[in-house]
């Protein structure tokens, strides 16, 4: 993963959205997202697209919106550059869709603290050279920046999720680990609030490397639904195939309006809570869907190794978990609605 995120950054795929002061282009989001579909249908690889959003969401931009400007100057041009690989870290043994419940502690100790618990799931871990990672501390859940040599930490790499199998997954495990006191990120107890915040741009840009990646898939399809052969005529003139791929195309339409819409709010400074959740809800969905169909029209082809379409299907599953379950997300979206129960103010 190092060596694809130092040929990202060297093609300036993190300076996105990033202001120029610190290492940025200072451009759109609409500009990020562009880039974010073309690298998706270049590498058409969804473990890339995984590491790439954990990243910039789950690190580089909390960093940026909430980190002092000597935790800037030390870690964030680097982090643009694709030289340092980062992450985070919410997700424990009990359940991830309920940070509220996580069971990690912090407690002061002299100038810093010192940290126990461990976070499962995390992406880009054991490469990381550095995660923010939540823990409870006396004002309530905060965030922290930890560094892979940290005295007390273990990041161990963990090989049984079977989906994006490009992107490194790993262990936390904290036993007495001792940071100093400027590994704070943002104001004690405000932990909560940067997950949330976190996750809601991840939510509305994690597709986006997908939807490049879609495009193909139905290129792919098409393709062979002329191609090939079927009684006196080509696959594609059966109803059943051609209504497939018309729903193939839909999707892939719809999710691309999702991902602009978000692009526009986010260039006009609005809040993307209830538009990152549905268009999280409907990419995933669309992207599992799509697969599916996909599959079943390429026939047996479509379950060859080579196809990359049959791996999909793990990392299409997979889709509907990470970043907010699809339950998780609904009800969010019915909670800002004002109704529905379920959603915890405190929680996703
Ligand atoms: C590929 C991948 C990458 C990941 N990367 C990271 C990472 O970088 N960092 C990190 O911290 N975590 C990461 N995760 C973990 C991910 O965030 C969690 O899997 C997710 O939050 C769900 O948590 P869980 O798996 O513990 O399921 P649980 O929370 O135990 O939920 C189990 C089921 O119950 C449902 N459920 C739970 N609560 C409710 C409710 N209130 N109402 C209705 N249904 C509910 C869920 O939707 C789900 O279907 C990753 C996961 C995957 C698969």
């Amino acid at each position: 993963m190092r060596s694809k995120f130092a040929e990202l950054g060297g093609d300036g795929f993190f300076r996105h959205a990033v202001p120029a002061e610190w290492g940025g282009t200072g451009n759109r989001f609409t500009d990020l997202l562009e880039a974010h579909i073309r690298m998706g249908r270049r590498y058409r690889d969804p473990g890339l697209v995984l590491a790439v959003n954990a990243h910039l969401w789950g690190t580089l931009f909390p960093l940026l919106r909430h980190g002092g400007e000597t935790q800037k100057r030390r870690w964030l041009s680097s982090l643009v550059r694709g030289e340092r690989l980062s992450g985070h870290a919410i997700t424990e043994a009990g359940g991830g869709s309920d940070p509220a419940a996580m069971t990690t502690r912090a407690e002061r100790c002299g100038a810093g603290f010192r940290l126990h618990g461990e976070k499962r799931y995390v992406t880009n871990v054991p490469e990381a050279d550095l995660v923010i990672v939540y823990g409870h501390l006396d004002e309530g859940i905060s965030a922290f920046v930890l560094l892979k040599g940290d005295p007390g930490v273990d990041w161990r790499r963990d090989h049984r999720v079977a989906a994006c199998r490009s992107a490194p997954m790993g262990e936390i495990v904290l036993e007495n680990c001792r940071i100093p006191g400027d590994r704070l990120l943002g104001r004690p107890g405000t932990g909560l609030a940067l997950i949330r915040e976190a996750l809601e741009w991840e939510r509305a840009f994690i597709f986006a490397g997908i939807a490049g990646l879609m495009e193909w898939q139905l290129e792919q399809v098409i393709a062979f639904s002329r191609r090939r052969r079927s009684g006196d005529g080509h696959l594609g003139r059966h109803q059943a195939i051609a209504h497939r791929i018309a729903d193939m195309c839909t999707r892939l339409d719809t999710v691309h309006l999702w991902l602009r819409e978000c692009a526009r709010l986010a260039d006009a400074g609005r809040r993307l809570t209830l538009a990152s959740a549905q268009t999280k809800l409907v990419a995933s969905n669309a992207f599992l869907h799509s697969t599916l169909d996909a599959v079943q029209i390429l026939g047996a082809q479509g379950l060859e190794a080579t196809s990359g379409m049959s791996e999909w299907l793990n990392d299409a599953a997979a889709g509907r978990l990470f970043s907010g379950t699809d339950e998780v997300l609904k009800n969010l979206i019915a909670a800002l609605l004002g109704t529905g129960a379920g959603y915890r103010a405190s929680g996703k």
